[in-house]
Parts: C-alpha cells; structure tokens; sequence
C-alpha cells in the first residue's frame, strides 16, 4: 500500500455527543465536500448514530448521493444552483436553502405535486450567500406553494470570538428572523453557528447548530480558540504513507525541483510518494513526516506526486516502512494544524484536499 486515510469513526461520534452537549439544542452535522476528505457516507452514519438531528450539504449531488446510499434523516443543502432538478430534490425529501426572491419562484415552480421544504438564509453580514435588500419584500405570495422549515445564516468571524461583527451579526439575525416570525412562521428552525460558534458563542446557538470542522475533531482557528486537545475534540484522520525509498546523500546536494533546499550534512532521504496530486501541499514548508519515532522535515519542493523528507543520517528507516504525515498529536507527529501553518492554510483545506487517489480505511488510529 503506498498511502491511506485513516478515519477514526468512533472519533467523529465522540465529537458530534461533545458538540451537541454544548449546544443543547439540534445538531446539523456538516458532511459537504466528501466529509472533509473523511468519506460522506460512512461520516454521515457516524453522526446520525452519535445523536445528529440534520446533515447538511453544500451541493444537491452531495445531497442525493445520501439518499441513494439509503440514509433518510433530514438533509439540507444549501447552495443549489438556480436551473437544477428541483422537483427531483423534492420527492427525494431533500430540504433547500433560498437566499433570492428568484430562487423561490423556482423551488414554488417545482412543488406542484409536493411542497417543497426550504431553510431562508439571510445575510447578517457574512455579505455572500443568503437574503440582503430583498429580505423585506418577501410576502405571502413568494411562498404559498412551499412550506418554511427554517431560517439561517453564517458568521463571517465566529473564530475571533471578541470581534463586534459577532454581535451586530446576531442582532441582525433576530430582526430578520422577527420579520419572518411576523408572517406566523414561528416554528422554522433557527440556526446560525458554525463549529467556532458553538464552542465560543453559546447566545448563538438557537434552535440547531452546523458543526464542520470541530466533528472532525479540528480546532476552527488553533490560535483564536485553542487546540484540539484544549477543546476536547478528537482528530479524526491519520493520513500514513509508506517510504517509497531510503538512501545516503552527501552534504550540499541540492534536493527536488528548482534545487531550492540543500542537504546541510551528510544524511539520509526518505522519499514518499504521495505529492500534490494527492493533496500534499506544494507550497509546504516546515512540515514533514512522523518517522521511526522522530519528526523528519520536508526537504526541497513536493511534486506531483513524490516528495522528499530528511531522515538524519543515524536513521534506521527502511524502504516500506509507514510514516505518518498527519494524525491526532499524541505521539509528537506533524497535525492537520501544522500542515496548515507550514502552507499559509487552515487544517480545513488539509483534511478536505486529500485526493481521491487516496484510500479512505474506517478503523482506529494504528501508529
Ligand atoms: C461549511 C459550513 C458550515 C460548517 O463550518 P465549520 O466552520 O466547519 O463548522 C456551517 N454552515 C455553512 C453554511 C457552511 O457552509
């Protein structure tokens, strides 16, 4: 095997009990973009058995590939594009967002054998997706044929739990839900908080929360709110690769692509073959692999689909030995967090960028 996803489920579950604990209200567990790189299906099972109410999905296909894999719990998906199968959406149950008077004609247009079930989003200051100018001129009319399950919206700096925009966004979010209140649609589902909010910003939490990130047992912002360990997640993907091949290089041999790295001292290189195409970060610099009990640092630029780490010239690593290129910290190797500093990111385009050429194994972490 050259390279393998390691999801932990029983992480994942864990995760979803601690959130929806300190929510204390529904849970919408966020599975959009193949789980984060975890795996929709198996993700969506994972939660649904730890207690989540809701999956919520960004695309319609994500939506029906639930459904087709026979998982009927509630589903939202909320960034449907205007000209898609509505109606098919509909029979198969899946609740949709609207953010535009337009969106609404079409998904009214669609329920004619069936009302359809749509979530409003309005926009509190997020200033992309949801209702901004239009907001007050929604009447009875633009929604006869549907029925409203609820209103939403997304917090655009939920990760620094000081900013002001934090409040003026839950302001904002109360006056909108009043105005649809006044029309009588008092029992649509609020929900308004990511992973970040549902940890930092209890007065946010409302009817139901939309937990990423922080169910995958990531931190949404490692400085902003603490590590994973200090918030009492569990990481949930090991990404392990075996070494593709060792040998000894003398000092000053320039390594890779562009000769941008050096060996400083006589060594020996590992290289891994697993490179961007598989998700690796090409601009990744200061992270490396767990190897033989020691963190080995990348040396010179990843490729498409190799790179190349600097095992010290004492080690006893072999060709066909696993290294671990991220996992949950416990055994000081490299986190999702690390992977994300090291390449001007966030650990969410990590997990979520592992390619498909990677296999996804559901079990325990093995190191
Ligand atoms: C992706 C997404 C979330 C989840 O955000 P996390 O920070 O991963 O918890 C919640 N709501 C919406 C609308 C999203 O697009």
């Amino acid at each position: 095997m050259r390279a393998e996803a390691i999801v932990d489920l029983s992480a994942i579950k864990h995760n979803v009990q601690l959130l929806k604990k300190t929510a204390g209200t529904k849970l919408l567990a966020v599975v959009k973009a193949d789980a984060y790189g975890h795996g929709l299906v198996p993700v969506a099972q994972a939660a649904l058995s730890a207690g989540a109410d809701y999956l919520g999905v960004a695309l319609l296909e994500e939506a029906i590939a639930l459904r087709e894999a026979g998982i009927d719990a509630p589903i939202l998906a909320w960034l449907v594009q205007p000209g898609s199968d509505f109606k098919r959406a509909i029979e198969l149950d899946i609740e949709l967002a609207a953010a535009s008077l337009a969106a609404l004609k079409e998904i009214s247009d669609a329920s004619t054998n069936k009302k359809a079930k749509v979530h409003l989003e309005v926009d509190t200051g997020m200033t992309r997706g949801g209702f901004l100018s239009e907001w007050d001129q929604i009447d009875a009319e633009h929604i006869k044929n549907i029925e409203i399950v609820g209103i939403f919206s997304h917090f655009a700096r939920a990760d620094e739990p000081g900013e002001k925009q934090n409040e003026e966004q839950l302001t904002r979010f109360n006056e909108m839900v009043a105005r649809l209140h006044s029309f009588g649609f008092t029992h649509a589902i609020r929900h308004l908080s990511n992973s970040a909010a549902t940890l930092k910003n209890h007065a946010a939490a409302f009817d139901m929360v939309r937990t990423g990130i922080a169910m995958y047992g990531l931190s949404p912002d490692v400085n902003t709110l603490g590590t994973s360990q200090s918030l009492g997640l569990r990481p949930a993907m090991q990404v392990r690769a075996a070494l593709y091949l060792v040998k000894d290089v003398p000092a000053h041999t320039p390594v890779g692509y562009g000769a941008t790295e050096s060996t400083s001292a006589d060594t020996k290189l590992g290289v891994i073959a697993m490179g961007y195409a598989d998700g690796i970060p090409r601009i990744a610099h200061g992270a490396g692999v767990w190897c033989a009990g020691k963190r080995s640092p990348i040396i010179g630029r990843v490729s498409m689909d190799q790179f190349v780490v600097d095992l010290g010239a004492a080690s006893k690593a072999k060709s066909g030995d696993w290294v671990v290129i991220f996992g949950n910290g416990s055994h000081a190797e490299y986190t999702a967090d690390d992977w994300g500093a090291a390449s001007g990111s966030i650990n969410y385009e990590i997990v979520t960028r592992i390619g498909p050429r990677v296999p996804r194994i559901y079990s325990a972490h093995v190191y």
